[in-house]
């Protein structure tokens, strides 16, 4: 077990919604400083749910932070979407922890993710959510995934996750965050790098789709491995038939 990342049962939602409060809701979250300074924090509060069974004094506990990053109180659907967000990355997180190291995901293009960097990546995932209209640096006003050297951060835009959280619930919450982690295992980098080698490309390239499949196709064979609801329909489509976790003995 000792190379294992550490199983996550913190999830701290904070932003500075509430004039200069900032809040964590539910799951174990815990109170943090806002979000002020723009660079990356990881919070120390230990986990405080019951999907862990470390020491809570083990210095690998890492969190997934939500950080919401809007001035301004959050419309009522916003704040579900947010909670709801919240609660997709608890569900996930117990997912990803369950797929074994060994286990393998091969994409039609022959490029393979396995477990353990699956785990990798989200146990050092954070999430900001930007105001709508923030446009990133692919072009769009939707979001980004930036992999950041492993400690990734995926930006949505509040709208984003808002549509989300309505569409197919909770496949559509589920669906955004493993779509997000889907792009920035290796081979989902391979797939943006070469997407992207030429410089921008718009999304009505067939190049753009293949690579959001990839990302869709990923995101559905964690998803349908650990029994979580998803887009039946995501944007861009899914492989068929779509690549499945596979454990080797
Ligand atoms: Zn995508």
């Amino acid at each position: 077990m000792s190379n294992q990342p550490e199983n996550l049962g913190t999830i701290t939602v904070y932003g500075t919604q509430y004039g200069n409060l900032s809040y964590s809701i539910s799951l174990g979250g815990s109170w943090r400083k806002p979000y002020d300074d723009g660079e990356h924090h990881e919070t120390s509060a230990p986990p405080l749910n019951d999907n862990h069974n470390d020491p809570v004094s083990d210095p690998d506990i890492e969190s997934i932070e939500i950080r919401v990053n809007i001035n301004r109180p959050l419309k009522v659907e916003e704040k579900q979407a947010i909670d709801e967000l919240s609660k997709a990355i608890s569900r996930i997180t117990i997912v990803i922890n369950s797929i074994p190291d060994n286990a393998t995901i091969t994409l039609n293009n022959g490029h393979i993710v396995t477990g353990i960097e699956l785990k990798q990546l989200w146990q050092k995932i954070d999430f900001d959510i930007s105001e709508a209209g923030t446009t990133y640096l692919n072009g769009t006003q939707n979001g980004e995934i930036d992999y950041n050297n492993g400690n990734p951060i995926a930006r949505l835009n509040i709208n984003i996750v808002t549509s989300y959280n309505a569409l197919n619930p909770p496949g559509g919450i589920n669906y955004l965050p493993l779509h997000e982690l889907a792009h920035i295992t290796s081979a989902g980098r391979k797939s943006n790098q070469s997407v992207w080698a030429n410089g921008k490309i718009s999304p009505h390239d067939p190049a753009w789709s293949a690579n959001e499949r990839i990302a869709n196709d990923i995101a559905k064979a964690i998803a349908d491995f650990g029994g979580l609801a998803i887009l039946p329909n995501a944007r861009y489509g899914y492989s068929n038939p779509p690549p499945a976790i596979i454990v080797t003995p």
